[in-house]
């Protein structure tokens, strides 16, 4: 990307090591230097061995030179943009900034990120011409994962210089990027961590146990189920004294934040005897002999955790819960209630507006609602009345809010409301597309309970999965089957899931299986087939957009699109023989076919389909889109899209550009190697077990994955057509359900969500 040619980063630690690994990741050239010689090229290291990945691929990894402070400076005058990322010290920031200064080529950007030091502080007596190149960007943790970055300017900070920083972020970091004001914590940890103090406080006082705590502050407001205390374990009880310290510091006196802040002796013994949370000992949860134990918070000892006895039923009405009468149900509303309330107060002090206040923790503390979406659930009148009815402040802009929601919906658009009493338009930035605005202000072209297609502009057509984790099932093959046949210009598949989708469905398949409804199970993988297919010879070009996972038949169709843009984080891959199967919707076909044509492979029946084999046989998923190209999952020439955001006009404008010019393939044919490979394929198997690395069911599984991956039975086949495959694949399938191995492989799985090793 123009702009940003090269980086640097310095201070190899935690943060600025897993940073420097993102550059890298977004093909940036990138330079970690750090003041101990050997930390940078240790960090490296340590870093590819470090799950989960901070890097994406092993070419990312050669794309970080380290070096060290002392020796390798004057090399910053080649980097665009330098990231500091050294211990959080004042004094020991600024020197390094004026040894850069020294150095740096003028212009190139300068960046902290510092998590509690003012942008102000940090550029006092540095020459304005630094000030001018001299932001905030506040990565979190990890920051391959992370989508959140803050982004702080100060008065001097030229505004075109910040546009340009933000942008990379963007597109090539593909982080979501909001705008705080430099105020003490900026947005998420500001909120967030007055969150968490509430929380354990509360809990103290109201002698709640930890589990209780989270079950009720976790999953009913659509934050993740490790809610207060299982949170604190994440992220270290060590670090939380130090940020306390900070922001109690640096906050003016009055903020709410003092009084929830005060010193906690359980937490300071926790941390003194090596209870840090899940990097150390265990912290208020820890695995026991006999399981998992939960701190008793009054006297400090461990017990087994116990399961939280919630108000069931007022789980769905929010209202309701935070008025339970119950202990549980009380805490709830005395930490959400005071939360709320604070983040009410946070605008405009912290943040310009309401939605980065919304945005910062649905991507920083992964939120499914901001709080401000929360109140809305709410009603900002019901909680104002609650508030003032238990004698706590009412924050002036909730007041303001009065008889109005905080988002509004008119025509499809949606509106917030400012501080100025007006609404204003939520507006996407360039090159955004979501489904989800699509969907608001249009009626589907077709839809049934499993999937619906839509039209995305300029003729094209968006097939998107809507069943349970976007599982395959015979109504959105059907629905596909119809989208393909009215013949839009082009067709993008894709979705706003979680995951692009997790394959066929299991549940389905063993409800059929345990019947004996055999007849039905093979209609449907011939369903699959034929309807893949289809879809690959149609006379429009079909673009994938997977994300997230794309497992067995959520691979399957991908491997069928002309084109693939993935997200960067897409873990894909034909996971079939976990559960005792072989891919049967064309997986077999596509990827023989792939690595036939791979460059540098060596020509004859064996080296393709071996290596289909090892991939297949083994259930490999890529880590990463980059790493689903080592394994031809995804082509060389198929796009990756770095902002999750993005991918859906990116998958729209590579479709747009294929249809200028579309010719559908031609089905390909292949020469296999028969029964001499399915021996081969056999025997390396065995040794697998010898080695202990395959259980006796994978003896099974894998010998009918290498009928279909030899081309059949015969002596030594010629050419054998993408039918005789498909044929092939059925018959493996056909087989393989009818197995109690099978069958125990696909129970375990629908029950504990882990492959069955029998
Ligand atoms: P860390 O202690 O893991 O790493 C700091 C690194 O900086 C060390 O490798 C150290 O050798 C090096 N260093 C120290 N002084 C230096 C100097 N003068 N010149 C060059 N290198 C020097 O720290 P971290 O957790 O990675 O935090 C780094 C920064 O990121 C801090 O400002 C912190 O507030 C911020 N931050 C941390 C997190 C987090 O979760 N850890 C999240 C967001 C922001």
């Amino acid at each position: 990307m123009p702009g940003i040619q090269k980086a640097a980063v310095i201070g190899a630690g935690t943060m600025g090591a897993a940073i420097a690994a993102h550059f890298a990741n977004a093909g940036t050239p990138v330079l970690l230097l750090d003041i101990v010689p050997g930390a940078a090229a240790g960090a490296i290291a340590k870093m590819q061995k470090t799950d989960p990945a901070p890097f994406m691929s092993s070419t990312a990894v050669k794309l970080v030179t380290p070096g060290n402070l002392e020796e390798d400076i004057a090399k910053l005058v080649e980097c665009d943009w330098i990231v500091e990322a050294i211990v959080e010290r004042l004094d020991l920031k600024q020197d390094l900034y004026r040894k850069i200064d020294a150095v740096r080529r003028p212009g190139s950007v300068v960046s902290s990120n510092t998590s509690t030091i003012p942008l102000a502080k940090l550029v006092e007596g540095l020459p304005e011409s630094f000030a001018r190149n001299f932001l905030i960007t506040h990565f979190f943790n990890p920051p391959r994962y992370m989508r959140l970055l803050e982004l702080v300017t100060g008065p001097a900070t030229d505004p075109a210089l910040a546009d340009g920083v933000a942008r990379f972020a963007d597109i090539a970091l593909g982080k979501t990027v909001v705008r705080a004001k430099d105020s003490p914590g900026f947005i998420a940890n500001r909120l967030g961590v007055y969150w968490l103090q509430c929380g354990v406080i509360e809990a103290l006082d109201a002698g709640i146990a930890v589990e209780a705590a989270d079950a009720i502050m976790g999953r009913p407001f659509g934050i993740p189920k490790t809610g207060v205390f299982g949170l604190i374990d994440l992220v270290g009880l060590d670090l939380m004294p130090h940020i306390n310290a900070s922001l109690a510091a640096t906050l003016p006196q009055g903020d709410a934040f003092h009084a929830a802040n005060r010193d906690l002796p359980l937490i300071k013994k926790m941390i003194a005897e090596g209870y840090t949370g899940r990097k150390g000992k265990g912290g208020f949860y820890r695995k026991g002999a006999a399981g998992r134990e939960a701190i008793d918070l009054a006297t400090g000892d461990y017990r087994p955790v116990q399961k939280a006895d919630l108000p069931e039923a007022k789980l769905r009405d929010l209202r309701a819960l935070l008025s339970a009468p119950s202990p549980a149900a009380r805490y709830a509303w005395r930490v959400l209630g005071q939360t709320l309330a604070y983040a009410a107060t946070l605008v405009p002090e912290a943040a310009e507006d309401i939605t980065s206040i919304d945005e910062a923790m649905r991507l920083g503390y992964n939120w499914k609602f901001g709080p401000f979406e929360l109140i809305d659930k709410l009603g900002a009148d019901w909680l104002a009345e609650k508030l003032a009815a238990e004698g706590m402040a009412v924050p002036p802009l909730l007041a303001a809010a009065k008889g109005k929601s905080f988002y509004t919906l008119t025509e499809g658009q949606q509106n917030y409301l400012g501080t100025d009493g007006a609404y204003h338009k939520l507006t996407r930035p360039e090159g955004v597309l979501l489904l989800a605005d699509i969907k608001r202000v249009s009626k589907p072209v077709l839809k049934n309970a499993s999937a619906a297609v839509w039209d995305i502009g300029d003729g094209v057509f968006c097939f998107e999965l809507t069943s349970k984790s976007n599982s395959w099932d015979q109504q959105n093959l059907e629905i596909l089957g119809k989208a393909v046949e009215l013949k839009p210009k082009a067709l993008v598949l894709y979705n706003e899931g979680a995951h692009f989708s997790v394959g066929a469905n299991l549940g389905l398949a063993i409800f059929a299986a345990n019947i004996a409804a055999w007849g039905e199970i093979e209609k449907l993988v011939a369903a699959g087939q034929q309807v893949f297919k289809a879809m690959k010879y149609a006379p429009f070009p079909v673009v994938a957009a997977p994300f997230g996972m794309a497992l067995g038949g959520g691979c399957e169709v991908v491997l069928h699109a002309d084109a693939v843009q993935a997200h960067a984080e897409t873990y894909i891959g034909l996971v079939e023989c976990g559960v005792g199967l072989v891919p049967g919707w064309g997986g077999c076909s596509e990827m023989l076919a792939r690595w036939a044509a791979a460059p540098g492979m060596p020509r004859g029946p064996m080296p393709a389909a071996a290596k289909v084999f090892e991939i297949v046989s083994t259930a490999t998923v890529s880590k990463s889109a980059a790493q689903a190209k080592e394994l031809l999952f995804l082509r060389a020439e198929d796009g990756i899209t770095m902002n999750r955001d993005r991918l859906l006009a990116d998958a729209k404008a590579r479709a747009l550009k294929l249809a200028e010019n579309y010719t559908p393939p031609t089905p390909p044919t292949y020469r296999l190697g028969g029964e001499a490979a399915q021996l081969a394929f056999e025997s390396a198997a065995e040794g697998f077990r010898a080695r202990g690395a395959a259980t006796t069911y994978d003896m099974v599984v894998s010998s009918n994955l290498a009928t279909v991956l030899s081309g059949g039975p015969a002596d030594l086949i010629d050419e054998v057509s993408e039918q005789d495959i498909l044929a092939l694949e059925r018959a493996a399938f056909m087989r393989l359900i009818k197995n109690e191995g099978t069958l125990a492989r696909i129970e375990h799985m629908l029950v504990t969500g882990k492959p069955l090793r029998n």
